[in-house]
């Protein structure tokens, strides 16, 4: 069980909001009360851009540099790649963005569910169907028997390993409730229906409000996995406009400095990610790149992974509709594909709030994550047959990618990319710092291509139509002729395991 006793408590939600924030705990961060969002310099860069054509022998130098180095950009070399509109030079970019793909995470796609906990919230978000004051929302917050319920599904049913649990911003859902969620996933494991094997959940990655340092050890101790934040936008003043000022998201310097509260904590996988549409793309990709780097000088620690979420219908509000910066589809793939070369050690999570067509064309566009066989209502799992079920009252907003995760790891491996369920890395102690090198040099990305035969194989005997198990085996032959010819010392010992797998060994790895 968690220690909760350090850290603080409330005595209902109103006294909640007025004290959550920490003040000394946001100015360590920002000295000199200097933000490393610096607005003024983004604002100068996007004019000096404005209107100018790319050079392209500028952008393939900027190319060759984030290749050969996996560093991050500086801000300045990320706007002469937003500057690219013809589209044989957006073509090289693509292309580039997608051998560093390959260089530090080789031919796989890390699959995951959302699981959403709650849909409690005090704060007032405008595109968002959680916000307080939503009347048309039904509100829930998962006991821990529900939560057993969803796992049910996801760990017994479909064969996840892998989840991003979801929470609103409430004093019911507050930091207690976030570590025994997070241990009852770790501690219910359910039998796979072919062969009877126990399967449970590995990683559970979190999306929560911004917390305090004292609350990220407690999560720190209980195994979390990635810390997710998404900023909404780095514009203060729209920030402002989204987020009242009397909800705790409305304090935008908590919400920016929370990932170096992270890092002091010892959380060290940490998730940025914006709300396209919600403010000009080219200033939020510019901060993000500032925010990347001031959280390397101050902890060698860059981001773990980079979202992209767009803004999705949802209930009660029209800003989803009615914003003046939503993206089509061809500025989504440029961000994509200039992420990709800013920040080039990210995993890259592109959610099923894109369509299927959306998500199959930006496969090749750098990026790493993908869920599946999502459903976001609260308690949807468990109370629906259908996984691609959707109710608006009961969700934040609206998925527009409703394949099963069977139905997606046929899809990737007739491409010959491999599905992988493996957690090795972050249980052996490769997070943060540590795998940003392994990173950055390409040997995280081979290293893992073992560890993802296992647990792929695992999953096609456990969870696999006929079909789909089919699809898989081809691409593990290969999988294997291709760690021979890399490892042939070693080769024997992966075998070992593998044969172990096949017999019904499970989660092993190296
Ligand atoms: N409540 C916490 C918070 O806001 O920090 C946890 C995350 S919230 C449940 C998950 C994320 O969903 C938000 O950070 C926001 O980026 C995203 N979101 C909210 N409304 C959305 C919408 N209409 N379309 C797409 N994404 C949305
Ligand atoms: Fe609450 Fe998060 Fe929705 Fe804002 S985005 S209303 S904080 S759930």
């Amino acid at each position: 069980m968690a220690d909760c006793s350090k850290i603080r408590k409330f005595a209902n939600a109103a006294d909640y909001v007025k004290r959550f924030v920490v003040r000394e705990e946001i100015d360590k961060y920002l000295p000199g009360g200097r933000h490393f969002i610096d607005e003024e310099r983004i604002n100068g860069i996007i004019a000096t851009i404005e209107g100018k054509p790319a050079d392209p022998v500028r952008v393939r130098e900027i190319i060759a540099k984030s290749e050969s180095t996996c560093e991050t950009l500086e801000p300045e070399e990320t706007a002469v790649l937003m500057q690219v509109e013809d589209p044989a030079l957006f073509e090289e970019m693509r292309a580039a963005a997608d051998r560093i793909k390959h260089k530090v995470y080789d031919n796989r796609i890390v699959v995951f569910a959302p699981l959403y906990m709650s849909s409690k919230c005090v704060n007032g978000c405008k595109y968002c169907g959680f916000r307080s004051g939503n009347e048309t929302q039904a509100r829930r917050v998962l006991s821990m028997d529900e939560l057993r319920e969803e796992l049910d599904v996801l760990a017994g049913r479909i064969g996840h390993k892998r989840l991003i649990a979801v929470y609103g911003e409430h004093p019911e859902t507050s930091t207690e409730y976030i570590a025994e969620t997070i241990e009852t996933c770790y501690s219910h494991a359910v039998p796979a229906p072919k062969t009877g094997c126990m399967n449970s959940i590995r990683r559970v990655n979190v999306n929560a409000a911004p917390l305090p340092v004292e609350d990220l050890r407690v999560l720190r101790s209980v195994g979390i996995g990635t810390f997710q934040v998404f900023q909404e936008t780095y514009n203060r003043k729209l920030y402002g406009e989204m987020h009242p000022a009397w909800s705790v998201k409305g304090d935008y310097d908590w919400r920016t400095t929370c990932f170096h509260r992270c890092l002091e904590a010892g959380v060290d996988d940490v998730g940025l990610g914006v709300l396209y549409g919600l403010c000009d793309w080219r200033f939020e990709l510019l901060a993000t790149v500032m925010h990347a780097r001031d959280l390397e000088r101050w902890f060698n620690i860059g981001p773990h992974t980079l979202s992209f979420p767009r803004l999705e219908p949802a209930s009660g509000t029209k800003v989803p509709e009615e914003s003046p910066w939503l993206i089509d589809d061809d500025t989504f793939r440029r961000i994509l594909v200039i992420a990709r070369l800013s920040v080039p050690y990210a995993g890259m999570i592109v959610t099923a709030r894109e369509n299927a067509a959306t998500r199959d064309k930006v496969l090749d566009h750098g990026m790493t994550q993908l869920d599946c066989s999502s459903n976001i209502a609260i308690k949807g799992y468990s109370d629906f047959e259908k996984e691609s079920h959707q109710e608006k009252n009961r969700q934040q907003f609206m998925l527009g990618d409703g394949r099963t995760l069977d139905e997606m790891v046929r899809h990737l491996a007739a491409r010959g990319t491999i599905t992988s369920f493996c957690t090795a890395g972050y249980r052996c102690g490769r997070t943060g710092g540590c795998i940003m090198d392994a990173l950055k040099t390409g040997r995280e990305g081979k290293f893992c291509k073992i560890n993802a035969v296992l647990t792929f194989r695992e999953w096609l005997d456990d969870f696999a139509t006929e079909e789909t198990r089919k699809a898989g085996e081809a691409l593990i032959e290969k999988e294997l002729a291709g760690i021979k010819e890399w490892l042939p010392k070693f080769f024997p010992a992966v075998m070992k395991q593998y044969e172990a797998t096949c017999r019904g060994e499970r989660d092993l790895f190296f």
